[in-house]
């Protein structure tokens, strides 16, 4: 459920018309909405009451600043990979301590950061991980919360890309080692080990592979506590999957079932991490059309908009469904290629999309693209980073301006000898 809808075949998120923005602010741009954002963070919170996990929002699906502000004062943690996103995280005003950094590349630079900011938890991924942030600590006369993110081996069964809980994925210690990591971290004057952290993947359409590893997560607890270590929290990650076209994915009921099935007796604070299903479907990317160009076997409709911003078709095979702002219906639908206009032939938004009859200037808008859309746009082409909208209500606001060629251009500088 969305707040992107035609009214007299004109498309508007809430209550401002697509078409308003783009005279406004020109294509191609994303447009959010707070409507949708809050409704995606509402359903989420309901579900997990009955097991009383908070949520950390994953700031990669979407670091605009206004997102992540909408959702912190809704009332979400922040769960960052970088430097870069701990910032944006506290400069939306999220509490350091509701703050986890994640990730399995942090440098000491990026530890020594997190630390002296207060950031709430570490999720440490290898063993010379947690020998490099202990050092970091005691440098610092300082203690990192830490969690031991484990591999718990379990297929997600989502794209290959973004699978991340098989034993050959780069994530995650594997979890039968779990143990020693406690024994070790025990020792350790910088470190005090809380707990313990799993994601499998993004965009899973299925129970199952949360049931198997949160089960073997629950089963480690169980030994760990045996061995006589203290675990007091969990971080069951993210990965919920959302509806692009067509799939089925679980209600956010149905997944806090799944939670409390299997982790619900185990007396541990809960810590979940969901990116996409909180932002995916509360955004738009609309642009225009350059030119329909009929080829021997195709129509190809080439857009404003390119892969440089919005990549998840190129890079994943993502499925988006695309549609006229403008609704046409009296026009007879044509099987069409959505391309952008960058120099490779990978450069599709949409394939086998049915369209009316379009001409140059025509708006078109892809679906679900709040997740992993502007967060991961380039300037390829020497293209101008792509602008980003927030709808609220009758209002919008443009919460990323499209900067000038000449503010793109100086950013490169002449070395002396030229
Ligand atoms: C990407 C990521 C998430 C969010 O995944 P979604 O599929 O967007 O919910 C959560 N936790 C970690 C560690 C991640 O890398």
């Amino acid at each position: 459920m969305n707040h992107f809808e035609y009214r007299d075949g004109r498309l508007f998120a809430e209550d401002v018309a697509i078409a308003e923005i783009a005279a406004a602010v020109g294509t191609p741009f994303y447009c959010y909405s707070t409507a949708t954002l809050t409704r995606h963070y509402e359903a989420m919170a309901h579900a997990l009451e009955r097991v009383k996990g908070r949520i950390c929002y994953a700031v990669k699906a979407n670091s605009n600043q206004a997102v992540i502000q909408t959702l912190a004062k809704l009332g979400v943690g922040a769960d960052v990979v970088s430097e870069g996103e701990a910032r944006r995280a506290l400069a939306a005003g999220i509490a350091p301590s509701e703050i986890v950094f994640s990730g399995v590349g942090k440098t000491r630079d990026e530890m020594r950061f997190a630390i002296e900011a207060g950031i709430g938890q570490f999720n440490v991924e290898s063993i010379g991980e947690l020998d490099v942030l202990n050092q970091v600590a005691v440098d610092l006369s300082q203690t990192a919360t830490v969690v031991f993110r484990v591999n718990p081996d379990v297929d997600a069964q989502t794209h290959d890309k973004i699978s991340t809980g098989r034993k050959e994925d780069k994530f995650g210690v594997d979890i039968v080692l779990a143990p020693e990591l406690f024994q070790r971290a025990a020792e350790m004057p910088g470190i005090e080990p809380v707990g313990l952290a799993v994601h499998i993947g993004s965009q899973l359409t299925t129970l199952d592979p949360f049931r198997e590893a949160f089960t073997r997560v629950a089963n480690m607890v169980t030994d760990l506590r045996s061995a006589g270590h203290k675990v007091t929290c969990l971080d069951l990650g993210g990965g919920l999957g959302i509806v692009y076209d067509g799939e089925e994915p679980p209600e956010p009921t149905e997944y806090a079932a799944v939670v409390a099935e299997t982790v619900g007796d185990l007396n541990v604070e809960l810590t979940f991490e969901p990116g996409r299903v909180l932002v995916g479907n509360a955004g738009i990317l609309v642009t225009s059309v350059i030119q329909v160009k009929e080829t021997a076997t195709k129509r190809f409709v080439v857009v404003d908009a390119a892969m440089n911003d919005f990549t998840r078709p190129t890079l994943y095979g993502a499925v988006h469904a695309a549609a006229p702002v403008n609704e046409n219906s009296g026009s007879e639908l044509t099987e069409s290629e959505i391309v952008g206009p960058v120099c490779e032939t990978g450069d599709i938004l949409a394939s086998n999309a049915r369209l009316p009859a379009l001409a140059e200037n025509d708006l078109l808008y892809l679906k679900s693209a709040g997740a992993y859309g502007a967060v991961m746009a380039s300037s390829y082409n020497t293209r101008l980073p792509i602008p980003e909208i927030m709808v609220n209500h009758a209002e919008f606001s443009v919460i990323r301006p499209r900067p000038s060629f000449e503010e793109l251009l100086s950013l490169d500088h002449m070395p002396k000898w030229l």
